[in-house]
């Protein structure tokens, strides 16, 4: 039976068949190919950076990828997620609240994504049952096969149609023999079959343990792991192996011979000191070529498209490898033991700090038990500080402090969403002579409410995908610091995830004590970003730059902070590229 009859088959829609697969008007199969990563041992291996990384590494040859996240939770999104537990969460232009990783796929492949490209078990189950109820089952039970599973395979056809993609990436959340994700499992094995030979090419990552009372490499946590793989149906085509330093070949070799994948196809994925350096590993050890091969897309390949995209990656890497300056960043955080829940701040750092050769070291402080008295200590070692996002009353006053000692002493400060309107708190209080002015979140009946609730917010009940949330644009005032470092751009597309706002009331007053509102919402009284003057760089926003600072273009607001940090002008001699969205 040839594929194609096998498609004919699922796509048949009477009563009592037992294939249930939608096909999306206009799929045609072979033209999307599937590449599906899975996690074995446990979680965090960096599925999504090995996915991201191999859709790059296909990009560059011109072919189109197109990433999706499918994860097992029941939440609909990710906006209700503790960031301790999960990780940042990631704000598409759209406005989707989603997992950390589609920050990566967004920031190596320079591409912005939407919800298509992220499902949760919530979205797929609200929708089967919203069919139920909708009696488009027939009279049929409902069943996790093949209903569930049929959902899924839509998802991914449709993603495949409407990008026109040649490559999709489905990322599956969780580890392999989870009870959450068995189902995705089961829908990619479904997949493969319907798709047929060429078509789907199975990743499996796994862990290589290096225990330090042993001092050797150990291997059999990762074959148990893929052996729950091969017990669900899915033989892989390639291992991507992940252990701290090098895997060794005779590792690699037991790997190979337990899981039938050959030694060509195990690869070592050791820690590396930036991720962007991981693509070029990749392409050494001819990641890529093993999977156009198995895919046979070699006549996709555009090789001058891909030498070009290969020497722009480069010389950013060298930058990376081998930066010529050195500066001390402070980032307040409630959060500060989970690095994660700041994932694309330290990414736009870095971005910026590849920009402007510069190595950024960070440092955290616990705001909780920061005051103005020690805030000069706290912060002594800190050529620039950053106060980042963030919810309710913990460490808040701390943070002000932070603020107050930045905007005295002159040292660089970059205030993000919480962080922007911290330094409104701070400003009204000491500069405007509001005491007691506050941000109604944190304290309800302040005396000075600088900060409020939206007035769309106001009857929010639901906690869920509720706050102004997406890529807005924002209107820059000319002659401004922002508006220098954008450009001279009119306009620029910020992401935004909040439920307060600058009072209006009362912005005149704040600009009668010589805060500068630099960025507005276009027709709104909707503060977005504000600056000092006389201050080296003392600048706010409403927005999360971080979401939208890509390798090589990097964010102006982070390129303006590491470049006042290190001494230089705000507005230096790299053009940054945002503004020409
Ligand atoms: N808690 C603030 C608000 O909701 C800031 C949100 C944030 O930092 N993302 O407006």
């Amino acid at each position: 039976m040839s594929g194609d009859d096998i498609l004919r088959d699922v796509a048949s829609q009477s009563e009592d068949t037992e294939f249930y697969t939608p096909m999306p008007d206009g799929y045609r199969r072979g033209q999307a190919k599937y590449v599906v990563v899975f996690g074995t041992v446990m979680s965090g291996l960096g599925k999504g950076i090995f996915a991201s990384s191999l859709a790059k590494l296909l990009q560059d040859k011109g072919l189109r990828v197109a990433p999706i996240k499918l994860e097992g939770y029941l939440n609909i999104d990710s906006g209700t997620l503790n960031p301790y537990r999960h990780g940042e969460v990631f704000v598409l232009d759209d406005g989707m609240e989603t997992d950390m990783d589609l920050g990566t796929y967004e920031r190596m492949l320079d591409q912005d994504l939407t919800r298509d490209h992220f499902a949760t078990s919530g979205q797929f189950f609200w929708a089967v049952l919203q069919r139920e109820r909708h009696g488009e089952y027939q009279g049929r039970d409902v069943q996790m096969i093949p209903h569930v599973t049929g959902e899924v395979k839509a998802k991914l056809r449709r993603l495949a149609v409407k990008t026109g993609a040649d490559v999709v990436f489905v990322e599956i959340g969780g580890t392999a023999g989870d009870v959450e994700n068995a189902y995705y499992i089961e829908a990619m094995r479904q997949l493969a079959y319907e798709e047929g030979p060429e078509n789907v090419c199975f990743v499996a990552l796994t862990l290589v343990i290096e225990p330090s009372i042993l001092g050797e490499q150990k291997s059999k946590a990762a074959q148990l792991g893929i052996k729950r793989l091969l017990e669900m149906g899915i033989q892989p085509h390639l291992i991507a192996c992940r252990a701290a330093s090098p895997v060794t070949d005779k590792v690699r070799e037991k790997i190979s011979i337990y899981t039938s994948v050959p030694m060509a196809r195990v690869f070592s994925m050791h820690d590396e000191a930036s991720i962007y350096l991981i693509p070029t590993r990749m392409r050494h050890d001819q990641v890529d070529r093993q999977v156009t091969h198995l895919l046979n897309v070699m006549d996709r390949v555009d090789p001058r498209a891909e030498q070009k995209a290969i020497d722009v990656w480069e010389e950013f890497c060298d930058r990376l490898r081998r930066p010529r300056h050195e500066v001390r960043i402070a980032v307040t955080g409630k959060y500060t033991a989970v690095r994660d829940s700041y994932a694309s701040l330290l990414k736009a750092v870095e971005h910026a700090g590849a920009a402007l050769d510069a190595k950024v070291g960070i440092q955290w402080v616990d705001t909780t038990s920061v005051t103005q008295a020690n805030a000069a200590e706290a912060l002594k070692d800190a050529d620039g500080i950053i106060v980042p996002g963030g919810f309710g009353v913990r460490g808040t006053e701390g943070k002000i402090a932070c603020v107050r000692h930045a905007r005295e002493n002159f040292l660089p400060y970059l205030g993000l969403c919480f962080g922007f309107q911290m330094a409104v708190v701070e400003f009204a209080r000491n500069v405007c002579g509001l005491a007691g002015a506050n941000s109604t979140e944190i304290q309800r009946h302040t005396p000075h409410p600088v900060i409020d609730l939206l007035p769309e917010q106001r009857g929010v009940k639901d906690l869920g995908g509720s706050m102004r949330l997406g890529g807005k644009d924002v209107e820059l005032i000319p002659g401004t610091l922002a508006s220098r470092m954008f450009g001279g751009a009119a306009t620029v597309r910020l992401r935004f995830r909040h439920r307060y706002e600058v009072n209006p009331d009362y912005i005149e007053r704040l600009r009668a004590g010589g805060m500068v509102f630099s960025g507005k919402a276009p027709g709104q009284p909707i503060m977005q970003i504000l600056e000092l003057p006389d201050h080296p760089y003392f600048v706010g926003t409403q927005s999360h730059p971080e979401f939208t600072s890509r390798p090589l273009r990097p964010s102006p607001f982070y390129l303006g902070l590491v470049a006042a940090a290190l001494g230089r002008s705000a507005v230096g001699p790299v053009t940054p590229q945002e503004s020409k969205r």
